[in-house]
């Protein structure tokens, strides 16, 4: 059962240790940051993930046992156009810089568009436009529910990789509490930086007032 605040808990029966993934490839990427420097990045592919997406891990060598990790949803729009619409693109940039540096787990999942895909969302986008509906009543109004990602596969993930025990970086308590219901051990929640602009700040608002999400500008200007 999907809803608009609080966390969703996996579905009853779901045992995180009967749905088994194993990696499948581990190549050496060269990765630009923001500065123009590069650094090196393991790219991991997986095998036997429940939803069958190519979902892949971006893995900055750490020396903590307890590494920091980020659970980003594909935002295509934002992550390669940077589109002004969201935040997506800033938080994909500040999360490779920041573990390009000190090293980290980015799980960057193929669920496009709070899982409803790149033409549904380009679709709600249309119909933001024309009928001036946020984010969420955009998806209701496509008879979509609030945010359908789940993150079984990130957990998944995290087990093949063996890292029972995570530090992540979010601002979504949703993932949080799906992480730990899927067995992964969030020993601390840190947030990310607030990427407030303009052409974005409705879209924030909503995502903290609706998602649920801790976005700490509701007395400011947001
Ligand atoms: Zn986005």
């Amino acid at each position: 059962m999907l809803s608009t605040s609080g966390s969703k808990m996996p579905p009853a029966g779901t045992s995180p240790l009967t749905t088994e993934a194993a990696i499948r490839t581990r190549v050496e990427v060269p990765v630009n940051l923001s500065d123009g420097s590069w650094r090196t990045a393991e790219m991991i592919s997986f095998s036997g993930l429940a939803d069958g997406r190519e979902h892949i891990a971006v893995v900055f060598p750490s020396a903590r046992s307890v590494p920091l990790v980020r659970v980003h949803s594909e935002c295509l729009t934002g992550d390669v156009f940077g589109s002004a619409r969201c935040d997506c693109g800033p938080q994909l940039t500040e999360v490779v810089d920041l573990f390009a540096e000190s090293g980290g787990i980015l799980l960057y999942l193929r669920q496009e568009g709070r899982g409803i895909g790149l033409y549904n969302k380009l679709d709600a986008y249309r119909v933001q436009d024309d009928q001036g509906l946020d984010t969420f009543a955009a998806n209701r109004e496509l008879n979509f529910s609030d945010d359908l990602r789940d993150y079984l596969v990130a957990a998944q993930m995290l087990r093949a990789l063996d890292v029972p025990r995570i530090r992540l970086r979010t601002n979504n308590p949703d993932k949080v509490g799906q992480l730990r219901g899927y067995g992964i051990g969030v020993e601390e929640v840190i947030p990310t930086g607030i990427h407030r602009t303009e052409r974005n700040h409705d879209y924030l608002r909503v995502k903290a007032e609706q998602g649920g999400h801790t976005i700490e500008l509701l007395g400011e200007s947001i």
